[in-house]
């Protein structure tokens, strides 16, 4: 009911934060509630501040993962319903981003996240609807790393590590052309059959990803990842067809480096990552006013997702906030940043 009167305030851009929970007691999160968040500004004269910012909805650290996901449903099956969405989570590195789309390391039920419970959703519909309508289901993962995109499913090297169901299907993936959305001329898009089959894919592209991150400690959080589901159904009476997508997005760590600390290719990664995430914001924030023009074109990340952005699609960005005070200057910056895309 929440979602439907959202969509209706605010048309297919919807913004929600999450804090994390405090690994220290020098919080700087004040209230929150269901849409608002307040944060506590300190000031010398000991009167501190408070600033409160507002959005679709705000999920406390206590919030499950199932709560999280619970308000996310909706968009699941649109997707299926023909729709393209996105969902991005973006704050800095540490603030929960791959906890709330991926969950912790080695997840159970309880706590796996959005990626995960989305393609569980996607299979349990289409399992549903299979007497009327055929969907076929396909997987990408890919990586936007300074502004170069790498396949997360690319096979070189790491064929040893594929189920035979998965290789199989990765043959055929070899002679299909690129459908909506993400267009990566060569990217193995992976049919799949069920959950099992896309954690063993999600597990190769994280492999695959943490071959560079050896080379430069930690490159998940200077990178960009999305993980692309695309589903076309075939109405079996009338013969329809419908194809939807939907774009998992992990985004690089949003904190601000100093360039007078970084160098050569830590500033150049820096400076790829400012850019990539001010064109999204810039994309988002125009098609959120309804501007004629839509920068698309200012970066790979919002080139590659240019069909599943505007128009019919629907996007969430889930903010994340680290409450410790020591964050405050990134969470100020964060919340900035999301209240001018929502
Ligand atoms: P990011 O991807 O933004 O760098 P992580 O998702 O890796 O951040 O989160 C940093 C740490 O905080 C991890 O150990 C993660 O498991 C933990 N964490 C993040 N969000 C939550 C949450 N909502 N509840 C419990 N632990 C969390
Ligand atoms: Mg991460």
């Amino acid at each position: 009911k929440l979602y439907n009167q959202v969509q209706d305030l605010k048309g297919n851009i919807r913004v929600y934060c999450r804090v994390r929970p405090c690994h220290h007691n020098q919080t700087s999160v004040g209230n929150i509630d269901e849409g608002s968040i307040s944060l506590i500004i300190p000031s010398k004269n000991g009167k501190d501040g408070k600033k409160t910012f507002t959005f679709n909805r705000c999920f406390g650290p206590n919030v499950t993962q199932a709560e999280v996901f619970a308000d996310t449903q909706p968009l699941i099956r649109s997707v299926l319903d023909g729709y393209n969405v996105c969902i991005f989570a973006y704050g800095q590195t540490g603030s929960g981003k791959t906890h709330t789309m991926s969950g912790p390391n080695n997840p159970t039920e309880e706590t796996v996240g959005v990626n995960y419970r989305a393609l569980r959703d996607l299979f349990l519909i289409s399992e549903q609807r299979k007497d009327t309508i055929h969907y076929d289901i396909r997987v990408q993962m890919l990586e936007i790393y300074n502004e170069t995109v790498r396949d997360l499913l690319s096979t070189d090297g790491v064929q040893k590590r594929y189920p035979f169901s998965v290789l199989t299907s990765l043959f055929f993936s070899l002679f299909c052309v690129s459908l909506n959305g993400i267009n990566v001329p060569d990217a193995n898009l992976v049919p799949v059959q069920s959950t099992a089959d896309v954690l063993s894919l999600m597990d190769l592209g994280f492999k695959n990803r943490a071959v560079s991150a050896t080379a430069m400690n930690d490159r998940s959080s200077r990178s960009h990842s999305c993980l692309t589901v695309h589903v076309h159904g075939k109405d079996l009476t009338s013969g329809k067809t419908i194809r939807g997508s939907i774009h998992l997005v992990d985004l690089a760590g949003s904190e601000r480096v100093d360039k007078s600390e970084v160098t050569g290719d830590r500033l150049k990664e820096a400076q790829h990552i400012n850019k990539s995430l001010a064109a999204l914001g810039d994309v988002i924030s125009s098609l959120a006013q309804k501007q004629q023009h839509i920068p698309y074109r200012n970066s790979k990340l919002t080139q590659l997702l240019q069909d599943s952005l505007g128009g019919q699609a629907k996007t969430l960005m889930f903010v994340h906030i680290a409450p410790e005070q020591d964050a405050l200057v990134e969470s100020i910056s964060t919340l900035k940043f999301a209240e001018r895309v929502s």
